[in-house]
Formats: structure tokens, C-alpha cells, sequence
């Protein structure tokens, strides 16, 4: 079993498959409070229930796509994540799972969209600061990052970027990581409406060509606004 918040499909709107029409498997729940969290029904808030993973794979089959997203929340948290991910492979999808990459599971899947969290995230005055520390404590895990990479068919390293500042943390974090290339690092702009992104999107795209890393929209926010199911 699964709990889920929603399951749609649409367009993915950000890293390496950017375009790529999709089935978006939304597990509920999260180990981290980001305070930009852009689905608070799947973390601060989770919503939906408990769906058996069978029940899954033939929702999933309705769309006649060929990849599905595992997102969240923190898909790597759920118990059922590895027979999940088998039974979709079974059936011939391209699996991708989004992470923030704080716990390890051992999954069978074809790219790991790992997003580090940076302090940008931490939720030092939302709701009195309550969740701030542990947030803190648990948002950066560098082996489990290092295991990800190392382990998996194909990976991207996503970073949410709210200033240009952040870079420090990136490049902190990036050192401590091997085995990675410029072609892996993406940043994404952080908002949810299309004025926050175009006003950073600016500045963030001469950073990817002075870093050689990838720019990455969120071509659904573009797409369709800030919206459920999609
Ligand atoms: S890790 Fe993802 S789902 Fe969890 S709080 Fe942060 S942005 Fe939201």
C-alpha cells in the first residue's frame, strides 16, 4: 500500500525529460517542512489514501504513457516503494523517482531526480518555526545522495534557487560528491506563479552559462499555473 494524493497525467515540467508526457504518481507524506513546498497537501498537510501498488500500475496503464513519475512527498519513505517500482518495470515503464535524497531505498528504477535541499528551504518562521530544526537536521544527506548517484541508470542533482547567493551551498555540496557532470546539475528557479519565475530566471540562466549547468523551468507552472494534477 501507498497513500497518494493524486495520480494525473500531464507534461513533466522540469530536469532531463522536461516535455515528456507522463503519469505523476504523488505519494503523501514527507520527512522535510520546506517552507516553498509547492505541495503542502503531500507534506505540511498530506491528503489522500492508502492505495494497494497493483491498483496503482493498472491506474497508471489508463493513460498509455510510457513514463511514470514517482513524486511526492518523499516517495523513498513509503514501505512500498520497491514492489512498486518492480511491478512497473514489469509492465515496461521508465520509471523516475523525485527525491530530496535524504533516505535510501533500494529500488528499481531508470532516473533518480534527486533535489538536495538547501537552507533557502528551511521553515524558520512558518508555524513558529516548530519544524525548523528537525528540517535542518535532516535536509542534507550526503551518502545517501553519493548512493543514489552511484547506484542508479541515469540521475539529476535539481536545485531550487532563490538567490544568487545560493550558489555557495551548491558548490559546497557538489564538492563533497563524485561522479557527477555539469550536464547533471540543473537549477529551477523557485515560484509558483510565472512573474517569481521570470523575474529569476534572468539572472539564474547567466549563471548556468558561466557554470555550465542546466537551466531548468517549470514548464507546467507555464503550462498550466499553479494547479493540481498537473
Ligand atoms: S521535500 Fe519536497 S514534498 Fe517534502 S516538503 Fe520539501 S518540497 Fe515539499
Amino acid at each position: 500500500m501507498m497513500r497518494v494524493s493524486e495520480l494525473f497525467y500531464s507534461i513533466q515540467g522540469e530536469g532531463k525529460l522536461m516535455g515528456v508526457p507522463s503519469v505523476f504518481v504523488r505519494a503523501s507524506g514527507c520527512n522535510l517542512r520546506c517552507v516553498w513546498c509547492d505541495t503542502p497537501y503531500a507534506s505540511w498537510e498530506p491528503e489522500g489514501e492508502a492505495v494497494g501498488v497493483e491498483a496503482i500500475v493498472e491506474e497508471a496503464l489508463k493513460f498509455g504513457a510510457h513514463h511514470v513519475v514517482i513524486t511526492g512527498g518523499e516517495p523513498m519513505i513509503m514501505p512500498d516503494i520497491g514492489p512498486l517500482c518492480d511491478l512497473l518495470k514489469a509492465r515496461d515503464f521508465h520509471v523516475t523517482i523525485e527525491t530530496a535524497g535524504t533516505v535510501h531505498a533500494a529500488v528499481r528504477l531508470d532516473l533518480a531526480s534527486i533535489s538536495p535541499k538547501l537552507s533557502n528551504s528551511t521553515p524558520t518562521e512558518r508555524e513558529g518555526g516548530r519544524f525548523a530544526r528537525a528540517h535542518e537536521e535532516k535536509r542534507l544527506n550526503v551518502p545517501v545522495i553519493q548512493r543514489l548517484i552511484d547506484e542508479s541508470p541515469d540521475f539529476q542533482l535539481k536545485f531550487v534557487v532563490c538567490e544568487p547567493a545560493d550558489m555557495g551551498e551548491i558548490h559546497g555540496l557538489l564538492g563533497q560528491l563524485r561522479g557527477w557532470s555539469a550536464e547533471d546539475v540543473l537549477l529551477m528557479p523557485e515560484g509558483i506563479d510565472r512573474q517569481t519565475l521570470e523575474a529569476r530566471s534572468g539572472w539564474l540562466g547567466e549563471i548556468c552559462k558561466t557554470e555550465g549547468f542546466r537551466f531548468c523551468p517549470r514548464l507546467h507552472v507555464l503550462l498550466y499555473g499553479n494547479r493540481r494534477g498537473t
